[in-house]
């Protein structure tokens, strides 16, 4: 296909570059699109051009999208905390990409809502104790910033970096991995850090060290 100039590009495709690399949709090319696309390039190890080429476009599609990964049922409390609360224990300011401060885009609210059910059932195993958010939902910007994978289930609102009051990480992990053993807990992703502990819904068995 040789390397198409991004003023070809139609608004379809840009707005597929925009979801994948989570860039506010505007349906026309910016110099903001090419500055993340030479980022993309650089963490891909690719060669940049000045245009569309086919291992870029082959390298953006292996991005999972929002729609490619389980949505979840979003169904709304029927309580007036909706607007702060996301479950009884968790709010959405918790959520907020923390290096920039934003909120968790509309798309991905559903995947914080699974997330925080999670969430919540680790917190009553755990006596109720407080669970606080480290780092939820990830901009694309922060994400960068703080040295995530671009595949990082943060940036879908898939994932959370917590700390539970008064436990070591390595026994929050422990107390998780049985909880999915035993099926009370959704099976996903568990990374047990020096100071916290990850868990996400998108790497189901993977187990890995911060
Ligand atoms: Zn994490």
């Amino acid at each position: 296909m040789g390397i198409r100039p991004y003023n070809d590009l139609l608004p379809c495709e840009i707005a597929s570059i925009e979801r994948r690399l989570c860039l506010p949709s505007s349906g026309r090319w910016s110099a903001a699109h090419e500055q993340a696309l030479s980022s993309f390039r650089r963490a891909q190890g690719l060669m940049d051009c000045s245009g569309m080429d086919e291992a870029t476009s082959r390298a953006l599609e292996r991005i999972p999208l929002v729609s490619d990964v389980p949505i979840h049922e979003l169904k709304i409390e029927e309580d007036s905390t909706w607007d702060t609360h996301v479950t009884e224990h968790f709010t959405w300011d918790e959520f907020r990409s923390p290096g920039d401060g934003l909120c968790v885009p509309d798309a991905y609210r559903p995947n914080i809502v699974a997330l925080c059910r999670q969430l919540e059932i680790v917190r009553s195993v755990l006596g109720n104790r407080r669970v606080t958010i480290v780092s939820g939902w990830r901009s694309s910007w922060w994400n960068r910033r703080s040295g995530g994978s671009h595949l990082s289930p943060h940036l879908t609102g898939m994932a959370a970096d917590f700390t539970v009051e008064g436990l070591h990480p390595s026994s929050v992990r422990r107390l998780m991995e049985s909880l999915m053993e035993c099926g009370e807990l959704q099976d996903g992703g568990l990374g047990r850090m020096a100071q916290h502990t990850h868990y996400d819904l998108v790497h189901a068995h993977a187990r890995f060290h911060g």
